[in-house]
C-alpha cells in the first residue's frame, strides 16, 4: 500500500481518510476546500534513506514512489516520465548576470511538458479506482499529457479545451486518441462544462486543483532538483503560474523532503505570470484577495483568469519567503529567444515565463548574483511554433543561387 496517512483541508485543517471519490473538503466546498495529501513521514524514514534512493535503478519520477499516492503494485504508464535533465548553461548565466543558474528542462517529458508528472498519477489512480474513462479541462498541456498517459494505460479520455489552444497541443490530443471537445469560450467556460459532464457521466476527474493527488506527481520535479544538486537545495526556484498547482507542487516536493530530513533548508519560490493575466501576482503584491482577470497573453498555458488553486499557490510563495512578478509577453518572447540561442533549449511561452521573471529581477537586488537559482522550463516550444517564430523572426528567404546567397550574407554582415 502507499504511505498516505490522511487528506487535510488547507482551509479548516480537518483531516479525512483518503478514499475513492474524496477530492475536496465537504464542509469548505470544491472552491475553498482543497485537500493536501499527508504522508506517514516517520514510516517513510524507517523504510528509506538517501542512500537507498540514490541506488535506485528507476530513472523516472517513480524513483520517489514512497512519496507518491499510488500503490507500488499498480500498473503504470510505460512512458519515461520525469528524471529530466538539470543543465547549467554558462552562456545563459552570463546573459542573465547570475553565476549559478540552472535549467530544469521539463519539456523533455513524454508529451513535452511537466504536466506528465500529474497525468501519470491521474491515470494510475483511475485504474486503481476501477475507472475506464478520465476527463479534464485544460489550457492544453494537462490535456495532451492526460491523453498520452491514458493512451499508454488503455483508458478512454474526454478532453475539454478552450478554442484558443495551439494546434501543436490539439494535434497531440488527436494522435493520442482523445475525444476532444473544443469549447468556443474561455478556459473558465471549458472548466465549467467539463465539471458538469464529469458529474453527469461519472468519469474520473483529472482537473488539477480538485484532484489532490496531481500535485503529488508534480512535486517530483523538486525531488529531482534536490537529488541532482546532491541534496544542496537552491536558493531560488523560478516557475510560471496559471492555476497554481505547479508552484504548489514544487513547494510540496521540497517540504516533503524537509520533513524526512533529506534536505536541511527550503528554497525561495519565484512565481511568474504574464502581465496580461496576473490575478495571483496582483493579489500577492497588493496583499489582497485575488480577483478574476482577462486572459490576454500569448502564454496560453498560464492564461488562467480564474485560477483553480489560488490559495495553495499563494501560501507556497509566502511560506517560502519568495516573491511573484508579472512580465510582459515581450519579456517572455525575449526569454524564449535568449534561452534558445544561449543554451539550445526550446521552451514554449509559459515554459520560459519563470526565466523571464528572473531576468526581470536581475540586477534589482532581490536575487544575489551568486545565489543558486533553478528555472523550471515547464513545456517544450514545439507545441507552439507560431509564437516561437514571433520570438525568433523569419528565415532568410532567397532563390537557389550562390550569387544571391553571397550577396545576402554580405548585406547582413554574416560572411
Ligand atoms: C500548466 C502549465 C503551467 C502552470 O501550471 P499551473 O498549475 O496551471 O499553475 C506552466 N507552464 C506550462 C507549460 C504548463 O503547461
Ligand atoms: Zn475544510
Amino acid at each position: 500500500m502507499n504511505y498516505i496517512s490522511s487528506l487535510r483541508c488547507i482551509e479548516c485543517r480537518t483531516e479525512y481518510q483518503a478514499a475513492p471519490g474524496v477530492y475536496t473538503c465537504p464542509s469548505c466546498g470544491p472552491l475553498q476546500g482543497i485537500l493536501d495529501v499527508v504522508y506517514d513521514y516517520q514510516k517513510i524514514k524507517e523504510d528509506y534513506n538517501v542512500q537507498t534512493l540514490e541506488a535506485s535503478p528507476d530513472h523516472s519520477m517513480f524513483r520517489y514512489l514512497p512519496f507518491l499516492p499510488v500503490n507500488p503494485e499498480s500498473p503504470r504508464p510505460h512512458l519515461r516520465i520525469g528524471w529530466t535533465p538539470l543543465y547549467r548553461p554558462s552562456g545563459l548565466a552570463r546573459a542573465f548576470g547570475f553565476n549559478n543558474l540552472y535549467i530544469k528542462d521539463d519539456g523533455q517529458n513524454p508529451t513535452a511538458s511537466l504536466k506528465d508528472r500529474a497525468s501519470a498519477i491521474a491515470a494510475i489512480r483511475a485504474v486503481e479506482e476501477g475507472m475506464t474513462t478520465i476527463a479534464c479541462s485544460s489550457t492544453g498541456n494537462a490535456a495532451s499529457s492526460l491523453a498520452g498517459n491514458a493512451a499508454a494505460m488503455g483508458l478512454t479520455t474526454f478532453i475539454f479545451v478552450p478554442g484558443r489552444a495551439p494546434q501543436g497541443k490539439i494535434a497531440q490530443l488527436l494522435i493520442f486518441g482523445a475525444n476532444v471537445i473544443s469549447v468556443q469560450g474561455s478556459y473558465n467556460d471549458a472548466f465549467r462544462l467539463s465539471a458538469e459532464a464529469i458529474e453527469r457521466w461519472g468519469w474520473y476527474n483529472r482537473n488539477a486543483a480538485i484532484n489532490p493527488y496531481l500535485i503529488e506527481g508534480k512535486k517530483t520535479v523538486s525531488m529531482e532538483i534536490a537529488e541532482q544538486l546532491h541534496w544542496k537545495v537552491p536558493d531560488w526556484v523560478a516557475v510560471s503560474v496559471g492555476d497554481g498547482c505547479t508552484i504548489a507542487g514544487v513547494w510540496k516536493g521540497f517540504t516533503d523532503l524537509y520533513r524526512v530530513g533529506w534536505i536541511d533548508k527550503l528554497p525561495k519560490l519565484l512565481g511568474v505570470q504574464s502581465s496580461g493575466c496576473s490575478p495571483l501576482v496582483d493579489s500577492f503584491l497588493e496583499n489582497r484577495p485575488w480577483r478574476p482577470t482577462g486572459e490576454n497573453t500569448i502564454a496560453d498555458s498560464i492564461a488562467v483568469g480564474v485560477p483553480r488553486n489560488p490559495e495553495k499557490a499563494l501560501r507556497a510563495v509566502r511560506e517560502s519567503e519568495g516573491t511573484m512578478v508579472a512580465v510582459s509577453d515581450q519579456d517572455i518572447l525575449d526569454a524564449m529567444r535568449l534561452l534558445g540561442r544561449t543554451s539550445g533549449i526550446f521552451g514554449e511561452p509559459a515554459g520560459v515565463a519563470g526565466l523571464a521573471g528572473l531576468r526581470y529581477l536581475a540586477g534589482n537586488g532581490v536575487i544575489g548574483s551568486d545565489e543558486t537559482i533553478v528555472a523550471i522550463v515547464t513545456g517544450n516550444g514545439l507545441k507552439d511554433v507560431h509564437n516561437a517564430i514571433a520570438a525568433a523572426g523569419e528565415p532568410i528567404r532567397i532563390g537557389p543561387s550562390m550569387q544571391l546567397l553571397v550577396k545576402e550574407l554580405s548585406w547582413r554582415g554574416l560572411d
